[in-house]
This record gives C-alpha cells, structure tokens and sequence, in this order.
C-alpha cells in the first residue's frame, strides 16, 4: 500500500514538473517573440504613423490607408548613455574615439561611492575602464621634451615607487616586473640631467606624519588622523566628508617633499618633472612645488617617441636622493601606516620595530594593525577605495590613524599607469604588491636611517617643518 501510495506521488511530481518545464519552455518562447516584435519598427512615409512589431501580409496604415509598401523599416538608434566630464587638468576626452558606452559614468559612481556627482577627484580610473580608449591622461610629455631639447635649464625627474613595477607593462613584460634600474635608465637616454627617487619624499613623510601623529596622541585632538598623501582623497574629504578636513594630516605628499626640498636647497632653477602612476597628482603643480607631472604610460610614449628601443636601454642607478625599502612601499595600500608606525616607534622608544610587533589583521573592507609602545596600543587601519573608506567611517573611533587611497590596492593601480585588460586587475595589483614588498626587505627599511634624511634634518632643523608642511 505505502509502496503504491510513493510510486503515485513520484507519478504526479514528474507530472508537475513536466507541466512546469512547459510552461517555462511557452513562457520564454513567448517572451522571445514579444521582444521581436516590439523591436521592430516600421513608419508611414505619407502620415509618420509608427507600427511596432512584424508587418503582417495586407497590412493597412489605420491613419492614411497606405499600404505595405509605404512602410520603411526604422533602424533602431544608438543608445546614448551618460558619461562624465572629468576635471581636464588631469583626465581629457579624445571626443573622436568616444562611442557614448557609459562606461567611464559606471565607473566613477563607483569611485565616488555614489550617484551624488559632485566633483572629479582626478584619479583617472575611468582611463582603465574606457573600452574604446577615449580616455587619457593630460598630456603634459611633449612639453617636457621640448624644455629637454632647449638644454635651457637642467630636467630633474623625481620618480614614484609605483612606475617602476608597472612601466614594464608597456613593453609586454610580465605584470610587476620590478625594473627600478631600467627606468632610471630610460629617463637618462630620454635626455633627463638627474633621477631622484620620490620614495625619498616618502621617508621625510613618514618621518613628519609620524611627528604629527605623537603630538595629535598627546594632546588627544583631532584624531583618527587621516593619511593626506592622496590627492583624490583629499579632494573627496573636502566635497563629501568636510567635518573631517581638521582630522586629515597637514604633512606634504611624498611629491610635494622632494620637489620642494630640491627647489629650496638644492636646484633652485631646475625644472622637477614628476612621474607618477597618478593623474591627480597633475593638481601637485598647483602648489608650485613641481614644474610637471607626468604619468608612467607618458613615460612609456616618450620611450617610444624619442626612438629608443627598451630592451637596449642600460640600466642606471639614480643619481641621488634615493629613499629607504619603506619609503617605496608607500606605493602600496597599508604603506604608509606600515612606515609612518616605524618612525613612531622610533621616536617613543628609540628603538627599530620588528616586524612581529605589529599585529596586522586583513579585515572584510580594511586592513587593522595594532603597536603596542609602552603602556598604550596605537590602532590603526588602512583602507583603499572609497566605498570602503565610507564603511570604515562608520567605526573611525576605533583608530588612531588610518591611511586612505583612492585607488584599490593603492597607487600600484593609478589611472596612470599603462591600461591592460580590466579582467586581469586582480592578478595585476597583486603582482605589482609583491614586487614591491620584496623590495622592502631588502637593504635599509627604516626611513629615519636614510643618511641623506638625517642630513637634511640635522642641517635645516625647525625650518623644514615649514617646507613639508601645507
Ligand atoms: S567610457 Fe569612453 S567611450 Fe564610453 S562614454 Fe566614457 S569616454 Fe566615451
Ligand atoms: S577621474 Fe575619477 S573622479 Fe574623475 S571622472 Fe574619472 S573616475 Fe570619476
Ligand atoms: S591612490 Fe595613488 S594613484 Fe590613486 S589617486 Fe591616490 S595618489 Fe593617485
């Protein structure tokens, strides 16, 4: 009985489920044929009435009584999306390549974490994503070359940590090749007089921000205190978040120290030309600290303008200035937290930290580390993008300090840099991360043991704080 009872039920489940199956199978044929239909267009060339969907055999226009043949088919037209207007001094439109996709508007409600348009920080990822490449950085290069060839003046390039893992990336190399000596190879055959490292300009930072924070701890104002070497982050904490604009950090951005450290005792007359994996960093010459800012994919076209052949290009070291394996970290996101915590340390106990004493905790949207200097834990937090930096927002009072980029994974993912497929973003920020990170491990790590650093701070003492501060 119970046996007959099952096999009856299984009967009607199989029913039902073929039932079910053909109702689906009528449903999408349906659904099929309705969108057919109603794409098509067709429209009366006596009194412009529009008929949807197929022309059926005999068809009469109900309007003026044309028939068939007085229908002309209507092509369906180009949808045109919005798409954004970016701030030109950093990002312009090549209005002949532009198709209307809409794709640089997705992107940028992403990168602004809203639909709220209130500015353009600068940050070029609408540059990565734009699918016909009608996007590109300010060209600034051209302008560059030409104050080269004037030999008028000496041309100083003071460049990023993040170029040099990703100027490969325009010659088909694989993605992070760590190529710090080719690069400065190439801005000497380009025609530049000197290279200076701006992971240098990171060590001062560190070292400043690091001065900054103490006090901020002491006198327990304004804190978290926020990383302010972003200039698109800056940017967006002045349009969507201003009650923290007293929490950010008054120390320059790595750029800003070196340029103007070289311009104040060193080259007064020279021209500084910074390459950078940024194209907001275009804004820095506003402050008049750097002559120009060039991206790492200009680099790539001045390599390729002046006619040299990359593969051929003899390495070379720079000519000054270099900076410590955490000053070039910087390029990373968790960078600076990771350095500004060294030259802390440093300061309180006057001893190099060991890389176990900080506890680092990768978290859903940030990462967390936590320094135990005494009796006190320094908390702080890193985070990258902006979506993310809102969740963060929401528990800042947990931290000390908290480093924020615009860009995911940091500035090893500018919109400067060369664009590759937008699949691969992943693979590529983890491969420029770790090419970075081996870097650190090598050598000097620390940026207070930078000689040049300790130079410069012993010779111009209390006057610095004047030159690296905003
Ligand atoms: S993504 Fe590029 S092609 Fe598409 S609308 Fe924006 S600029 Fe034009
Ligand atoms: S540069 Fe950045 S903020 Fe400006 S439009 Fe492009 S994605 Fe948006
Ligand atoms: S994260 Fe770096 S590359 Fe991106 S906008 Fe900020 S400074 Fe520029």
């Amino acid at each position: 009985m119970r046996q007959v009872l099952h096999g009856q039920i299984r009967l009607m489940r199989t029913i039902m489920q073929l039932y079910l199956v053909r109702c689906n199978c009528f449903f999408i044929v349906f659904l099929l044929l309705y969108c057919w239909r109603i794409d098509m267009k067709y429209k009366c060339r006596h009194c412009n009435f529009i008929h949807f969907g197929s022309m059926p055999d005999g068809y009469i226009c109900p309007l003026c009584h044309a028939g068939l043949f007085d229908f002309d088919l209507i092509e369906e037209e180009e949808k045109v999306y919005n798409r954004v207007e970016t701030d030109e001094r950093c990002v312009v439109r090549v209005e002949e390549k532009c198709r209307n996709c809409g794709a640089c508007f997705k992107t940028c409600e992403k990168v602004l974490a809203s639909s709220d348009r209130k500015v353009c920080l600068g940050c070029g990822q609408c540059i990565l994503t734009c699918p016909f490449g009608a996007l590109i950085p300010k060209y600034d290069y051209l302008d560059v070359l030409d104050l080269i060839r004037a030999h008028d003046k000496k041309v100083i390039a003071i460049t990023s940590p993040a170029v040099r893992v990703a100027l490969g990336d325009a010659f088909n190399m694989d993605y992070g090749t760590f190529l710090e000596k080719k690069m400065v190879g190439a801005l000497k055959a380009v025609g530049f007089d000197m290279v200076f490292d701006t992971s240098f300009g990171a060590d001062l930072t560190s070292i400043y921000e690091a001065r900054e924070l103490d006090e901020r701890l002491d006198n327990k104002k304004n804190l978290p205190m926020f990383s302010s070497c972003c200039p698109s982050w800056v940017s967006y904490a002045n349009s969507y978040v201003p009650l923290l604009k007293k929490n950010l950090s008054s120390c320059k951005s790595p750029i800003g120290m070196i340029a103007s450290v070289l311009r104040k005792y060193y080259y007064k007359d020279a021209i500084i030309v910074a390459i950078t994996p940024c194209t907001s960093k275009k804004l820095e010459i506003v402050s008049g600290d750097a002559d120009y800012v060039l991206t790492t994919s200009e680099l790539s076209n001045m390599i390729r303008e002046t006619g040299l052949v990359f593969e051929d290009i003899k390495d070379a070291n720079f000519d000054s200035f270099s900076g410590s394996g955490s000053g070039t970290y910087f390029g990373t996101s968790g960078g600076v937290t990771l350095s500004v915590l060294k030259c802390l340390y440093y300061f309180r106990t006057g001893n190099d930290l060991s890389n176990n004493e900080v506890l680092v905790k990768d978290k859903e949207f940030y990462k967390e580390y936590r320094l135990k200097i005494g009796r006190n834990v320094i908390r702080c937090a890193s985070v990258s993008t902006m979506t993310n930096l809102l969740k963060v927002l929401l528990i800042k009072d947990e931290f000390d300090f908290v480093e924020v980029m615009n860009c995911e994974g940091g500035c090893i993912f500018g919109g400067g840099q060369v664009v590759l497929p937008a699949n691969k973003k992943d693979e590529i920020i983890k491969a420029r991360a770790l090419a970075l990170k081996k870097n650190m491990r090598k050598g000097n790590s620390f940026p207070y043991k930078n000689p040049l650093v300790s130079e410069l701070c012993d010779k111009y003492g209390d006057e610095l704080d004047g030159v690296l501060h905003n």
